[in-house]
């Protein structure tokens, strides 16, 4: 028996360029014999409230290292940013760097932080309120920027989360880190380089373009030789939320198969730029699109980060090229030989149909 296939359903199986850091590509995989592994089916959310064992929640304020701060500073706190436990980087134990024959190491200085994201144990990011989450943002940038100030081997803030096992989240209270690291993370280094040579070259930022193409682009592709349409991209299809300020943007070339990346609309290199009005636009984006990820995806494991210009002299150059963004990978699939033998990430579920099905959830 054949199946007629309608363009939509036809299989996609190409490779897609990262338009930004052109190295990280991915192979878009849509048959279902490359399916890859599943991740294991997740045990059912730790949704309590209070555990009285848990070191993060309310009451055990003794069971972590030295608290940093507290949101309010009462006992009724919201937030908590505490030293980590088990940092892995620190200050306690300074080693020279060195360079010997080809080896060489950096002395893994730095500050591994932990924010108690909210004071409820079992609470997923969809069910803060965004008055909770725009705090948290603010909490964000307030701990970045005393890191930078502190200490000016500090080249870069990383704040992220993990949630779920999947996502390698080894605690189960809501949490999200801080690691300050003493080098730019090579990722971060190569989106601000490729983004200025893009700049250089069309004096236009790129992800400013890519916004842009997303909210007004209808392309038509036509073959060259014979004139014939090859293929119709209703570019507007990446958007899964839009607010005021800002846009959440299922990647063309996502690594993963619900990735997807907040950005604000108007051109902003510096995180720590956000005016504190604006972080409430940022908590409703992010509340309403991890609403769609979590009724999508059935319970979404994921991990986020923010991406933002490193402090440094060297990037002072890149204001006008580089534009922060908050990158959400929800963990569906455990990446195999295939991509760490050849760097590129399988999806196995194409971008637009992800776009679809998450911007149909009725919120
Ligand atoms: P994750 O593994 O992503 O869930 O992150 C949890 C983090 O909390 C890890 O980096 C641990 O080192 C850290 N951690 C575990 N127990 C404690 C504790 N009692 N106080 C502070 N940090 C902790
Ligand atoms: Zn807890
Ligand atoms: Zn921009």
């Amino acid at each position: 028996m054949t199946v007629e296939q309608t363009e939509e359903q036809k299989p996609v199986r190409e490779i897609r360029i990262n338009p930004i850091v052109p190295t990280e590509s991915v192979l878009v995989a849509t048959a279902r014999s490359m399916r890859p592994r599943k991740a294991e089916e997740p045990a059912p959310r730790d949704t309590r409230r209070h555990v009285e064992t848990c070191p993060f929640c309310r009451g055990n304020e003794d069971k972590t290292p030295p608290q940093i701060a507290r949101y309010p500073k009462d006992d009724d706190w919201q937030m908590r940013i505490v030293e980590n436990l088990y940092p892995v980087l620190g200050d306690d134990r300074s080693q020279p760097s060195f360079v010997y024959g080809l080896q060489q190491a950096i002395d893994g200085y730095g500050r591994h932080e932990v924010i108690v994201d909210h004071h409820q144990h079992g609470i997923a990011v969809h069910e803060m309120s965004h008055e909770h989450l725009s705090s948290l943002f603010h909490v964000y940038q307030q701990r970045m920027a005393e890191l930078y100030q502190m200490d000016e081997r500090l080249k870069y803030v990383l704040v992220f989360k993990n949630f779920g096992p999947a996502a390698g989240a080894s605690m189960a209270h809501t949490h999200s880190q801080i690691i300050a690291t003493p080098v730019v993370p090579q990722n971060v280094h190569d989106e601000v380089s490729y983004s200025k040579t893009y700049f250089d070259r069309h004096h236009q930022c790129i992800f400013c373009s890519l916004i842009d193409e997303a909210l007004t682009f209808e392309a038509t592709i036509y073959d060259r030789g014979s004139g014939e349409v090859v293929r119709k991209i209703d570019v507007g299809q990446y958007v899964v939320e839009k607010g005021e300020k800002f846009i959440a943007i299922k990647p063309f070339a996502s690594r993963y198969e619900w990735e997807v990346h907040i950005l604000p609309l108007q051109h902003q290199s510096n995180f720590l730029d956000t005016a504190k009005d604006d972080l409430d636009d940022l908590a409703q984006v992010m509340q309403r699109t991890m609403a769609r990820l979590d009724a999508v995806i059935g319970g979404a494991q994921f991990n986020f980060f923010l991406h933002s210009l490193p402090q440094g002299k060297e990037s002072q150059s890149c204001h006008a090229s580089y534009h922060w963004h908050l990158e959400i990978c929800p963990r569906t699939s455990i990446p195999t030989g295939f991509e760490l033998g050849s760097g590129l990430f399988v999806n196995t579920i194409s971008p637009e149909e992800a776009a679809e099905q998450l911007r149909s959830v009725q919120l």
